[in-house]
């Protein structure tokens, strides 16, 4: 996706602390309390964690089977 506007303004960086391996990031966007924040490395095992996760979960939907 293009955005229309030509002036790219910069983005506020804010420091986090990645929980989970404890490493300094910036990230665009202020780390709430109580919410856990991850730098990018993380956030892409996270998420791809989390495919993973959901497909399994497919999968064992599907193993079910009723007995009569
Ligand atoms: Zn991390």
């Amino acid at each position: 996706m293009k955005y229309p506007f030509k002036i790219f303004r910069k983005r506020e960086m804010h420091k986090i602390t990645c929980s989970e391996c404890d490493k300094e990031a910036e990230v665009p966007f202020r780390q709430k309390r109580g919410l856990q924040v991850y730098c990018q490395e993380c956030f892409i095992k996270k998420s791809m964690q989390r495919k993973k996760e959901e497909k399994h979960k497919e999968e064992e939907e599907g193993i079910n089977e009723e007995k009569t």
